[in-house]
């Protein structure tokens, strides 16, 4: 259950997919990336991999929740975690076997505790996995995947040899995103569940900030200095993977601050 503050307090994470508040036209991959063969992952660019999607919200149940297996000779990070699907109803060990085949993990990146679960404590232990989180995630990321993390941050800096760990408060108080330039020639932004695509348009909510939701507006606002050319949230009404050129980003931050309200 997620503590708030001010009228944006929040029973949990099943707002995180209200809302389509206009703005230009969210765009996708093309369809040559987003083939899948049944429920496995899913290959993006030459080094980044999507798990297979998990549906954990009951009222929104075409959402979609991912996470991203980064690929590298330094060690391949994960982020955000699998795991998050229904309780009952989590079968990610065909996931986790795929993720071994590809080097396994080095280091798993939350950007808040929405993702935690049980699965991230089980990925941790069996990559023997290092888990980094903002430090104000830190109590909540313990208390859901029973473990906690190895490493937290709390500026903004370069993580694990080309990383940008981006803090984006806002969505809850120590949301964090991350920013990395791939030898493959895109720019990838994980921004969790700051910002993400939603029927056409991008929108977010508010979990834990003041009433003006002042704190995720300044969040936003520094996000739109960002260049990237991929935006991967943690889940969305659909595929949540976006290109976006600089213009439509911006656009995609301008369409986010007006849903808010
Ligand atoms: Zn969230």
């Amino acid at each position: 259950m997620a503590r708030g503050r001010g009228r944006f307090r929040m029973r949990n994470a099943e707002c995180c997919l209200v809302g389509n508040h206009g703005g230009r036209p969210a765009r996708t991959l093309p369809a040559r990336r987003t083939m899948r063969k049944g429920n496995e992952m899913k290959q993006l660019y030459d080094d980044l991999w999507q798990t297979s999607p998990e549906h954990p919200l009951s009222r929104f149940p075409n959402s979609q929740c991912h996470a991203y297996l980064l690929v590298r000779e330094a060690g391949n990070v994960l982020f955000y975690s699998t795991g998050r699907e229904a309780v009952g109803k989590v079968d990610d060990r065909a996931d986790h076997d795929r993720i071994e085949e590809l080097g396994g993990v080095s280091h798993l990146l939350l950007s808040h505790w929405h993702e935690a679960s049980p699965s991230t404590r089980s990925i941790r232990e069996r990559f023997n996995a290092t888990l980094i989180c903002q430090a104000r995630e830190a109590p909540m990321v313990e208390k859901v995947a029973g473990v906690a993390p190895d490493t937290v941050f709390w500026e903004r800096q370069t993580l694990l040899d080309g990383i940008e760990a981006v803090p984006t408060p806002g969505h809850t108080v120590g949301s964090a995103c991350y920013l990395y330039r791939s030898p493959s020639g895109q720019t990838y932004l994980f921004t969790g569940d700051t910002i993400w695509p939603a029927r056409g348009s991008w929108t977010s909510v508010t979990f834990e900030d003041d009433a003006r939701q002042s704190t995720h507006r300044a969040s936003l606002n520094l996000l739109a200095a960002l260049d990237p050319t991929v935006v991967l949230p943690a889940i969305s009404p659909s595929d949540p993977v976006v290109e976006v050129s600089s213009f439509e980003w911006r656009s995609a931050i301008q369409a986010t601050l007006a849903s808010l309200g």
